[in-house]
């Protein structure tokens, strides 16, 4: 049977009693308060991206039944969207609620809202149902899941099983340096993704790879054997004359460990499964 553990992202635990109220649906077997990650929140928009916390609350599972439930004091919001009270992924089984704009009823609403997603549950045109999905908010009504809701709640419940935590991640990283000059792509997000990745200890087990450079006859594998010759010798013939980035040495190294990194990606990803 699936259970639920509540998260605080702030500081203080209060605003987490009020959800006492989900025990009548699931189980609330632990409450805790962890501080999310500093990648988490966009210093340009003050908010935190609620996307970036679900993630983060998903490393915190311990069991394939466990409901997620995080909630924060702070504003959050979704891409698309200026502000967002709540998201839930029911795929991973976890939830975030944002208190910042709401009342203590509002509260408990949206948590039950969100975690009827995670049982799998579609909006509803029972307007006292928690799953009904209005903008004219009437807090003085009663809400409950309606009949239909409770119904297909019960059906879904022994069919939950989310993945477990990422408890270990291989990364396989380059440190070689390069620089396309002006280019679209910037090209330090690599060590930029590195750096907070690394910073940020998001996994208990971490270990770096260093990016092999690919074997030629891996690259044979793709490519003709006198357009590798030409990069290879950085030759401007018309099979490379057309790249939109420079031909010189430097780069010609990075790409080569680049398509040697992702192999070896590919060869840890078989060995040690995909999540
Ligand atoms: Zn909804
Ligand atoms: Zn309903």
């Amino acid at each position: 049977m699936p259970s639920l553990t509540l998260i605080s992202l702030d500081e203080n635990l209060e605003k987490l009693n009020i959800l006492k109220p989900l025990n009548e649906v699931l189980e609330i077997k632990d409450i805790k308060k962890i501080k999310p990650p500093k990648l988490t929140f966009n210093p340009d928009r003050k908010q935190y991206f609620s996307t970036s916390l679900l993630h983060f609350l998903e490393l915190q599972r311990k069991d394939r039944q466990e409901i997620i439930l995080g909630i924060i004091n702070s504003p959050i919001y979704t891409p698309g969207l200026t502000s967002a009270i709540g998201e839930s992924s029911p795929k991973r089984g976890v939830a975030v609620v944002s208190a910042y704009l709401l009342n203590n009823n509002e509260i408990i609403k949206e948590a039950f809202h969100e975690i009827g997603h995670i049982f799998l549950l579609n909006h509803c045109d029972f307007i006292n149902c928690f799953m009904h999905c209005s903008e004219d908010k009437k807090p003085s009504q009663k809400q409950e899941f309606c009949q239909n809701c409770q119904a297909l709640i019960k059906k879904n419940k022994a069919k939950l099983n989310f993945s477990k935590n990422f408890e270990s991640l291989s990364l396989v990283y380059s440190s070689k340096s390069v620089s396309f000059g002006e280019h679209i792509f910037p090209v330090e997000k690599y060590s930029l993704i590195y750096q907070v990745l690394k910073e940020n200890r998001l996994f208990k087990n971490t270990s770096f790879y260093e990016a092999p450079e690919a074997e030629f006859e891996d690259l044979l594998l793709a490519h003709d054997l006198e357009y590798l010759n030409d990069l290879k010798e950085l030759k401007l013939t018309p099979r490379t004359l057309f790249s939109e980035i420079p031909i010189n040495k430097e780069i010609m190294d990075f790409f080569i460990s680049h398509a040697g990194g992702t192999i070896l990606a590919g060869f840890l990803a078989l060995k040690e499964g995909v999540q």
